[in-house]
């Protein structure tokens, strides 16, 4: 597992195994997807209820990935403010960027109820915390345009964040009411439960090794010596990508998310944090988010080491975290400690790729990929259906890779160090 010998909080999540749909020789689809995360799944159920003959090829199993370990806060929204957005990408390309990041979380909470998928959640919204006086203003500048555009988003003082989180020393913030929780390995795995049922299907354990365009349709040679041949490609790779698309891993900045979840918690505690169930980010430039599990375990994550982490201590950033904000937890225990990978762009958008007709990769969420992801999938379907471009509100560009991304992890983990020393000092 990628959180190695660290099991994340919805390890235990009881769900039946995927049946087999192991890759045969020579197998032929319409449309074969290389990886069975969010983005991954997302795309081969909207295939599939369009009559595609889909083929899912995943590494390793369904879930054991960033879409089965996140923090399941399911937030609407691009990194990017609407009047941003509008200002950098004209009217036309602003509007489709702000209509689809405000229907991210819709698009989730649709899924769950369409589909009926067997997936605890919750949607009370998300609280973005702000660390300092100037990080209020921001966030009420944030709310005030999501509020012009009707949304009903509230902003919040120093007293209505103490009162909805429980925890100490924050300066305001807002309330996006979109927003909501999931539980991220039920939701993946039913997902995949749900495409099998419309036809696509799934082969874990299988990584493709190779993927060639010839004769008019792609072939993807899986590791272990089967093939399959398909008329298009989706590449959901994202965070995890490896050589298959070269340059591609050379795009993206990949960073490790750490996890900690505590032992349930007493009624009495769990009264007294975030009581209405709200996830919560705050304004850091080293961002700290938590919220609530339905078993009543409070769970908090942030960035951590580009290191493998072999020990606890790898950890302790989140713990002391978590104690700082909430002195009542006491010694309660920190029961599980995981981590993953999110993959970062240089410029905060995900990113699009046609490197040749039929092949499109997406990747990098900058850690909203819950809903980024669900609400990509059946955009990228459509296009390679419809041709039409428009269907994908993102500008389909070029790969370019980061120069110097060989010395990435100097590079990312002095940025971490200042931006820490940087969020210190403004508290
Ligand atoms: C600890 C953590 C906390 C997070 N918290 C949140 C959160 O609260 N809210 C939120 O919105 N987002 C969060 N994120 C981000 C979110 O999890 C991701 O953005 C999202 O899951 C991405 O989905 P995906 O399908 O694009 O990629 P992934 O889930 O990473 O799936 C990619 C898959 O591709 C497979 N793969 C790679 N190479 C190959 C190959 N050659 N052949 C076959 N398969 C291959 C991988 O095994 C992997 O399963 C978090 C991420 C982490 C790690």
């Amino acid at each position: 597992m990628s959180g190695g010998s660290f099991a994340s909080a919805w390890a235990d999540w009881p769900s039946t195994p995927l049946p087999s749909d192991a890759l045969g020789s020579d197998e032929t689809c319409d449309l074969a997807i290389v990886g069975g995360g969010i983005l991954g799944l997302c795309s081969a159920l909207d295939a599939a209820r369009r009559g595609l003959s889909v083929r899912v090829l995943e590494a390793v199993a369904i879930g054991e990935r960033a879409s089965g370990l996140n923090g399941g806060q399911v937030i609407p929204g691009l990194k990017f403010d609407p009047d941003w957005l509008l200002e950098h990408f004209g009217e036309t390309r602003g509007e489709a960027l702000i209509r689809f990041g405000a229907g991210m979380a819709d698009c989730v909470f649709d899924l769950i109820a369409r589909e009926t998928l067997d997936v605890p959640h919750e949607r009370a919204g998300w609280i973005q915390a702000a660390h300092s006086e100037h990080a209020a203003r921001a966030a009420e500048l944030r709310a005030e345009q999501w509020i012009a555009r009707g949304v009903p988003a509230k902003v919040l003082s120093a007293e209505d964040v103490a009162r909805l989180t429980g925890a100490r020393g924050y300066h305001g913030g807002w309330l996006d009411p979109r927003a909501g929780v999931i539980h991220p390995l039920a939701y993946t795995r039913e997902l995949a439960r749900a495409a099998r049922k419309a036809g696509a299907l799934i082969a874990e354990n299988t990584r493709v090794v190779r993927l060639q365009h010839e004769n008019g349709a792609w072939t993807l040679a899986a590791h272990g010596g089967h093939t399959l041949r398909s008329k298009s490609v989706i590449v959901a790779t994202n965070a995890y990508a490896d050589g298959l698309i070269p340059g591609l891993a050379q795009t993206l900045l990949p960073l490790h998310s750490f996890q900690i979840a505590t032992a349930p918690l007493s009624e009495a505690t769990r009264a007294s944090i975030l009581p209405e169930g709200q996830g919560v980010s705050d304004s850091r430039r080293i961002v700290i988010y938590y919220r609530r599990s339905a078993d009543g375990r409070l769970l908090l994550g942030g960035r951590g080491s580009m290191a493998e982490p072999t020990q606890a201590q790898a950890w302790a950033h989140l713990e002391h975290a978590a104690k700082r904000l909430y002195p009542s937890l006491g010694d309660v225990a920190i029961e599980k400690r995981w981590y993953g990978r999110v993959a970062m762009t240089f410029d905060h958008l995900p990113h699009v790729h046609e490197p040749e007709r039929g092949l499109i990769v997406a990747a990098g969420c900058q850690g909203r990929g819950v809903g980024l992801m669900t609400a990509l999938g059946p955009r990228l379907v459509d296009y390679l259906v419809t041709r039409d471009a428009e269907t994908i509100p993102f500008p389909i560009t070029p790969i370019r890779p980061i120069p110097f991304h060989a010395f990435r992890n100097l590079g990312i983990g002095a940025a971490i160090a200042w931006y820490r020393l940087v969020d210190m000092l403004e508290r």
